[in-house]
């Protein structure tokens, strides 16, 4: 059962939803909704908690440190929860769970090294006996709310940076994948974090979240998501800070001069790990029209052998998708690209919520496997004939969060990447390429703000001036 962290204590909900395995749609447990009153208390909670932590710098990174070590030890249990609640693969799972630990890391050297910066004071004109420095004090109270494509990672990225810079957090995590975000705020309690720092309600975000948004004792909201509900997010919070981390179509570059064998693979991964349902999954593929006689059988070949299904089984790539629903969605857009002219030249088909990898090409700039973000294992195939080309059409979408680029050209990697309009671009790797401690975020309508300890703990507190006259 996934209870509600409130005022320190774990409590159950008013009313309580199923929550079913991706796979089988099996029930496996139970999600507690909280009610407005719960809601209303656990910021109240947290604001409390936050005024009374005494916790120092580095008690903080003694903590997210522990943190992560217990979360690092519970590997086995924690796939085995993403399995059911996000379908994720042993692989996705592993990857999620390393990927969260590191995140942890990160925020707790993160806690150690928060520093503001002496200013010259006496570099200005008239200037004597002047000291100024600043230093970087707690926002208060955070709110995160995050999506089920990363449930704990995501978290684990509003989490860490938001205690290494002594604010307490209230986390509304996505209603598909609340367990991930019970098992970290237990580990964070195991590891000696004062409960009172920490907040967890759960619920549909339209129900929930309006409530959060509108609750003016919280100060920042850590959000990642879809651009719509960013908007509103935007919106709502008026001049609180928020880091609006939104959605995306990626597109990856494949030049004439690429390594092939190395690019493949990168590209399979990107497009098709946790079925496609990541942020900056490969979407537009934009390969170079004179390999595409080479380039298309190899893909084809290397589609050809990725296994989708139960993700319960060691050799599955790719599992099912987040709903039913989800997949149905995936499938009726390259059913209507289809119709439209496109061709299907791998997967393309649905076994329940299992959505095939599938690639396609002939596509057009209006179809919707083009010009909205499809979520899913489907990679469309653009040939292009110039680099400018290629870039204008990476660029023509209102998104940009990555891109990648493939080419052997150094003088052609370095004049493009500055052109492609993301907020990260990645050269000889695909779109999706990420470690956790880059600073990672979107331009356009992919939202803004940066995740990454580093840049997170700056926008999570103030930065105050300090002058002395002496
Ligand atoms: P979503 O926007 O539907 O939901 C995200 C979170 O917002 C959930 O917790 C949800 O309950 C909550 N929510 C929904 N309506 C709300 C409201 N009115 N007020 C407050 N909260 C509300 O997104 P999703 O379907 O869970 O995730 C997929 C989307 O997330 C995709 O668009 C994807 O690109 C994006 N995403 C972006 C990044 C990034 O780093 N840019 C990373 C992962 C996912």
């Amino acid at each position: 059962m996934s209870k509600l962290l409130i005022d320190g204590t774990w409590v159950d909900g008013e009313i309580v939803e199923r929550l079913t395995d991706k796979y089988s749609g099996a029930v496996y447990g139970e999600m507690a909704v909280a009610s407005k009153a719960q809601v209303d208390a656990a910021v109240a909670g947290a604001v409390a908690g936050q005024r009374e932590s005494d916790l120092t710098p580095y008690d903080r990174y003694r903590i997210l440190l522990r943190t992560a070590r217990l979360v690092d030890e519970r590997m086995d249990h924690l796939v085995a929860v993403m399995r059911d609640e996000a379908g994720f693969t042993p692989a996705d799972g592993e990857n999620e769970v390393r990927r969260c630990v590191q995140t942890l890391e990160l925020s707790a050297e993160e806690a150690k090294r928060l520093n503001g910066e002496l200013v010259p004071m006496l570099a200005a004109a008239g200037v004597r006996d002047r000291l100024g420095f600043t230093v970087h004090v707690p926002r208060g109270v955070i709110c995160a709310i995050t999506p089920f494509n990363s449930p704990l990672n995501t978290l684990a990225h509003k989490v860490g940076p938001a205690l290494a810079g002594g604010n307490s957090i209230v986390i509304k995590p996505s209603n598909h994948t609340p367990l991930s975000a019970v098992e970290l705020c237990k580990a964070l309690i195991d590891a000696g974090l004062p409960p009172k720092l920490l907040a967890l309600v759960h619920g549909r975000g339209r129900e929930v979240g309006p409530q959060l948004l509108a609750d003016q004792r919280i100060a920042f909201y850590a959000f990642t998501g879809s651009t719509q509900v960013g908007r509103e997010i935007q919106q709502a919070a008026g001049l609180r800070g928020v880091q609006l981390e939104l959605g995306s179509i990626a597109s990856t570059i494949v030049c004439h001069d690429a390594d092939i064998d190395k690019a493949i693979p990168k590209i399979i991964n990107a497009g098709f790990r946790k079925a496609g349902q990541v942020c900056t999954s490969v979407q537009r593929l934009l390969v170079d029209r004179k390999i595409l006689d080479i380039f298309i059988p190899r893909m084809v070949a290397a589609i050809g052998v990725l296994k989708a299904g139960d993700p319960a089984s060691a050799d599955t790539m790719v599992g099912p998708m987040i709903t039913l629903q989800h997949a149905e969605r995936a499938e009726s857009w390259v059913r209507e690209a289809v119709a439209a002219g496109a061709r299907i030249l791998a997967g393309g088909r649905r076994h329940g919520a299992v959505f095939e990898p599938t690639l396609l090409d002939k596509v057009l700039p209006d179809m919707r496997v083009v010009c909205e973000e499809i979520f899913a294992p489907v990679i469309a195939l653009i040939p292009f004939d110039t680099i400018e080309e290629a870039v204008e059409e990476a660029n023509s979408s209102s998104f940009g969060l990555a891109a990648g680029l493939f080419t052997s050209n150094l003088h052609t990697a370095l004049r493009v990447a500055p052109l492609l309009r993301f907020g990260g671009v990645h050269i000889n790797e695909a779109s999706s390429a990420r470690v956790d401690v880059m600073p990672f975020g979107g331009v356009k309508d992919s939202g803004f703000g940066r995740e990454g300890p580093a840049y997170a703990v700056r926008e999570m507190t103030e930065e105050r001036l300090i002058t002395v006259a002496y």
